[in-house]
């Protein structure tokens, strides 16, 4: 997708301005992300100028590399405890019980996993 903000490549961090790199995974990147091998445990997608970096050694991109990790990890497994509590109050995991909202006024206010009954589907 083209980037249409100016903002920091996730993976190198150098500024991008809007309509230049490309806008993926809610991030700003300067270019295509490719999967690059070899330097850690696993394949790791990067950018060519993080790439440049990473086989340097700079340790503050790896330390990046690592925080985003565990920011991920986090938002997982938060999101992973979220819906299992609603599951275990046999409410939508996706609304949360609400059944509806005015923040969904452009696909019609009901939600489309419960259709406004708030409760969980069965075997869902
Ligand atoms: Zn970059
Ligand atoms: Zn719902």
């Amino acid at each position: 997708m083209i980037n249409k903000y100016a903002g920091r490549c996730g993976s190198c961090l150098n500024i991008v301005e809007a309509g230049e790199g490309i806008y993926e995974y809610g991030n700003v990147y300067c270019q295509e992300l490719t999967e690059r091998e070899g330097l850690t445990d696993r394949n790791w997608p990067m950018c060519d100028a993080a790439y440049a970096l990473e086989l340097k050694g700079e340790p503050a991109r790896a330390a990046v590399k690592q925080d985003w990790l565990n920011r991920n990890r986090m938002q997982h497994d938060k999101m992973q405890e979220i819906k299992l509590n609603l599951k275990a109050q046999g409410l939508c995991v996706r609304c949360g019980g609400a059944g509806r909202s005015d923040m969904w006024k452009d696909t019609g206010y009901v939600c489309y996993q419960c259709e406004g009954t708030g409760k969980a589907k069965a075997g869902a």
